[in-house]
């Protein structure tokens, strides 16, 4: 593990991180408090926890749920509570630092989610919900174990308009504050179709930003890819440019980070495809 307290600080002043996982997320590692610290050292001004909540129906037991002092516990807004209260408490212990700490999720989206998140909304004082597209139809297209389950039963065309459709109603839902890693499908989608599935989803990416710009919902840029192999972001640069031109809002950084060391990773070269703001979005959309 680096030493957290001196990481390499990042060149630009006021960078938050709105994408950060801990230890309540069972793949990823290091206690809010690490990640609190790296971002101080870093020199973010922000950094805003969003631990994965993954609860579709059709999921095994095994699959939904989330880490609490080193168990694994369903995934259910109760057992929630301890995630949260570590974040408040996390807020209050580094504001005065100069840290500003925020409530978030990753709320991993699925057909007939909104009970569930107006639940959550009701039950948390959440600032930032993420929407997380995971899988298609149910089925996982996020991880080397799932894919084969998933993409076999889709032409690449039929798999990018599921994908556009399921990005679509998660926008115009206005549930979520800001859809994740847009085109996350290209991970293990594209090694299996080829460089097709790209031109696919940028050819119907204009279904998605109108349905992202009519809602007011932000597109994030997730620097996590660049970790992953590729040599572009999530969604790739040229998806980034083709929003901001279609009139979305792309205003927050992620680092979609799994380790503490990951918190603003990369930021000094992604910062100009965001307009920078550290403004949560706390309106309520009710
Ligand atoms: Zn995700
Ligand atoms: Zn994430």
């Amino acid at each position: 593990m680096p030493d957290l307290d001196n990481l390499e600080p990042l060149h630009q002043q006021g960078l938050a991180d709105y994408h950060c996982h801990c230890d309540y997320s069972i793949d990823a590692h290091g206690a809010i408090d690490e990640y609190c610290r790296a971002a101080l050292s870093r020199g973010l001004v922000e950094v805003v926890f969003t631990t994965h909540y993954d609860a579709t129906p059709t999921m095994t037991p095994d699959d939904a749920v989330i880490r609490v002092s080193e168990r694994l516990v369903p995934a259910t807004p109760e057992n929630l509570k301890p995630y949260v209260d570590e974040v408040l408490a996390a807020a209050e212990r580094y504001y005065p630092l100069g840290l500003s700490v925020k409530l978030g999720l990753e709320f991993g989206w699925y057909r007939g989610c909104d009970d569930v998140v107006a639940r959550l909304r009701n039950m948390y004082p959440f600032e930032y919900l993420l929407c997380g597209i995971h899988e298609l139809d149910g089925k996982c297209f996020s991880c080397s174990g799932c894919y084969p389950k998933c993409f076999p039963d889709y032409t690449v065309e039929q798999v990018v308009e599921r994908y556009v459709t399921q990005v679509e109603k998660a926008a115009r839902s206005g549930l979520f504050h800001t859809i994740a890693h847009l085109d996350y499908l290209r991970k293990y989608g594209e090694p299996y179709y080829g460089e097709r599935l790209n031109q696919l989803i940028l050819e119907q990416s204009g279904r998605m930003f109108a349905a992202l710009r009519e809602s007011g919902t932000v597109l994030e840029v997730n620097t996590s890819a660049l970790r992953r192999n590729s040599t572009d972001y999530y969604p790739r640069i040229v998806l980034v440019n083709a929003a901001r031109k279609a009139g979305v809002d792309v205003r927050y950084l992620g680092s979609d980070a799994h380790a503490p060391e990951q918190v603003g990773f990369d930021f000094d070269t992604a910062a100009p495809l965001a307009s920078i703001s550290t403004q949560a979005w706390c309106e309520d959309t009710d």
